[in-house]
Order: structure tokens, then C-alpha cells, then sequence
């Protein structure tokens, strides 16, 4: 939909258009391909697509990169031992102080925001830090703003 070309292609790489990866085929633990099948666009505007019968192939393989961006954080160890309150998007859900509905416990930068920037994950820890401190002894000194990173620095 969009074509752009990056130094990291330029340096040379096959890109392929229209295949959906179904799978891998693996051998003594090892990827060594990768199950792909073209697709026929009904509505790009829309991304609705219908996969090609018989196109079906393996695309060889040694090592794969899963590139498909930040979705949220796994449910599992920590999380999933305190059963964390998570959003309809998987994040952790906070009130504005990055406190979560269970006492004690709080979340901050990508975990609670998704897939951000590294800005906002120091604004989102030091609030946090505020929260944390206001909760382990009733009251706390930190700064309490936005751009607290820029107030404590001058
Ligand atoms: C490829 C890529 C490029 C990026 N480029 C930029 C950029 O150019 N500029 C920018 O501003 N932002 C960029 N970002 C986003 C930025 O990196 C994040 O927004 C930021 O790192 C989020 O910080 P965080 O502390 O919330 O999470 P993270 O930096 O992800 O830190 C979370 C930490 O928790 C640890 N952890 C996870 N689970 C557990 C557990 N159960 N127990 C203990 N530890 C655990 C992880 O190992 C990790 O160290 C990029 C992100 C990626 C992936």
C-alpha cells in the first residue's frame, strides 16, 4: 500500500508481495522454512484478503525475524501470579498515576501505554516513582508533572 525502500533494503534483500506465512516447517529443533501462500486482494483499503488455492509453497529458511510490532505485554510469570487488570488491548490498566486496581501494584511506560517512546516511558516511571513513594510512606516529595524529567534537570 505504501512502498518505501530503507538503507537495510537497499543493502540487498528479496521482498516478496501478497504471501501470508501459515507456518514453519522445523527439523531437529531448527527452522528450515517457512509455509507461505499468495493472496488475492478483494479490498486493500479494507486489508481483506482470500488465500490462492494451490499456491501453497516453503520459502527455505534458517532464521526467522517475527517483525509484526509491539501488541502488549505476555500474561504470564509476574502478571498472570497477581492477575494483573488488563485492558481490552492486553496492556496493564492504570489510573493516571500508574497505579493499578490492585494495591501495591503499578505499571508504567510500554507495559500500561503500548508500543511508545522512550520519552514516555521515563515520564510514565518517574510517575510511578511518585506513586509508589505516596503509597509505601503516605506522602511523597517528588516532583508531580508531566515533564518531570525537564523540572528536576534545571
Ligand atoms: C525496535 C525498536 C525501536 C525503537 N526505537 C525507538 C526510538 O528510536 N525512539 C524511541 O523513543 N523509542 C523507540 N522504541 C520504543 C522504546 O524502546 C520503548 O518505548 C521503551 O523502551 C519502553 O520502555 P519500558 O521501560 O516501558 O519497557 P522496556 O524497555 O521494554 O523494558 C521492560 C523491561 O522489563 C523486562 N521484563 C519483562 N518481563 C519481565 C518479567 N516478568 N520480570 C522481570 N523483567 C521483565 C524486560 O526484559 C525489559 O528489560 C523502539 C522500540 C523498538 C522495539
Amino acid at each position: 500500500m505504501i512502498f518505501s525502500a530503507t538503507s537495510s533494503h537497499e543493502e540487498g534483500c528479496d521482498r516478496q508481495w501478497s504471501i501470508l506465512t501459515k507456518g514453519f516447517t522445523v527439523s531437529n529443533g531448527e527452522v528450515t522454512g517457512l509455509k507461505v501462500v499468495e493472496l488475492d486482494w478483494i479490498d486493500p483499503a479494507t486489508r481483506n484478503f482470500k488465500e490462492k488455492p494451490g499456491t501453497e509453497t516453503v520459502l527455505p529458511c534458517d532464521y526467522a525475524m517475527i517483525a509484526i510490532g509491539y501488541q502488549h505485554p505476555d500474561p504470564v510469570g509476574l502478571l498472570k501470579d497477581v492477575n494483573a487488570p488488563l485492558n481490552n488491548w492486553g496492556m496493564v490498566e492504570v489510573d493516571p498515576n500508574m497505579r493499578t486496581s490492585i494495591p501495591g501494584l503499578f505499571a508504567a511506560g510500554d507495559a500500561q501505554r503500548g508500543q511508545s517512546l522512550v520519552v514516555w516511558a521515563l515520564a510514565d516511571g518517574r510517575k510511578a516513582a511518585r506513586s509508589i513513594d505516596e503509597y509505601l510512606m503516605g506522602e511523597s516529595h517528588l516532583v508531580q508533572n508531566e515533564m518531570s524529567a525537564v523540572v528536576i534537570s534545571e
